[in-house]
């Protein structure tokens, strides 16, 4: 029964930009050779009496070696929605890539949760190739075997309810031990796809992005998505600009910074893919 779920509250927060061209974001390429440039989030979900951010975005120095436009510090940006990382008990890792994990050590009272197979690959013979290695960071990797030494880390090994109305749902692919998150809102459940679809695009077309561990899963995980959402406009993909562009700013001061996902994506006029 959904009426006795808790509702959260949902936001995206955009902390860092780059420039991209359409072939660089499907496998096999684009015929279009137009520009696709890619956003970077943090989500979290307040509740009544429980908050849970999702994922911990990059940090100032690895934007810099990476070549990525750093536009706030993800955590610090959490305050304009009332939440103070230094408090924050539970964060959600989707997965271990450099852009969903390295400011983890800014949450210093957080237990994390983590399909265990993301940190077997992460931890595992398949880094030896810089192809895959390439989207992680060393010293987050470490880091997080550090933070399951001092017991914070909560691994699930599939699908698993953290709390009434915040699901996890593993499906691999993009990385070995990628999950997406289902949280309960006012307008029903919102799937935080993160790196499940990047844009709507790899979803709506059956093409997925270029880093890829396993393309079946990837396709499979486009179903999986499908499966738990109440219709595609309850689907948020992980790094797409039009998320800023489709769901309102909390206040209008915030356009651009943060958006309400737990209202209908019909702002400004665009339509939902
Ligand atoms: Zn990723």
């Amino acid at each position: 029964m959904t009426a006795d779920l808790p509702v959260y509250e949902l936001y995206a927060i955009r902390y860092a930009t780059r420039d991209g061209r359409r072939p660089d974001h499907f496998i096999g390429g684009d015929p279009h050779d137009a520009p696709m440039p890619m956003d970077y989030f943090l989500w979290v979900a307040v509740g009544g009496e429980r908050v849970f951010v999702i994922d911990a975005g990059f940090t100032a120095e690895v934007a810099r070696r990476r070549g990525r436009i750093f536009l706030r510090c993800p955590v610090e940006t959490l305050k304009l929605v009332g939440v103070d990382g230094d408090r924050v008990r539970d964060v959600i890792l989707t997965h271990m890539h450099y852009d969903h994990v390295g400011n983890f050590h800014k949450f210093p009272a957080a237990q994390f949760h983590l399909q265990e197979a993301e940190l077997t690959y992460a931890t595992g013979r398949y880094m030896r190739f810089p192809r895959l290695a390439h989207s992680f960071e060393v010293e987050d990797v470490v880091g997080v075997v550090r933070l399951n030494f001092a017991r914070r880390v909560v691994f699930h090994n599939g699908p698993a309810e953290v709390a009434p109305g915040v699901t996890l749902h593993a499906v691999g692919g993009h990385s070995a031990g990628l999950q997406f998150v289902r949280i309960h809102t006012r307008r029903g459940f919102v799937v935080v796809a993160s790196d499940v679809t990047h844009f709507y695009e790899n979803m709506n077309s059956g093409r997925p992005f270029t880093t890829a561990f396993h393309v079946g899963l990837m396709l499979e995980g486009f179903e999986a998505l499908r499966a738990v959402a109440p219709s595609p406009q309850h689907i948020v993909p992980g790094h797409d600009p039009m998320v800023m562009r489709l769901y309102p700013p909390p206040r209008p001061e915030l356009a651009g910074i943060v958006a309400r996902l737990d209202v209908a994506p019909d702002g400004a006029g665009v339509t939902a893919p």
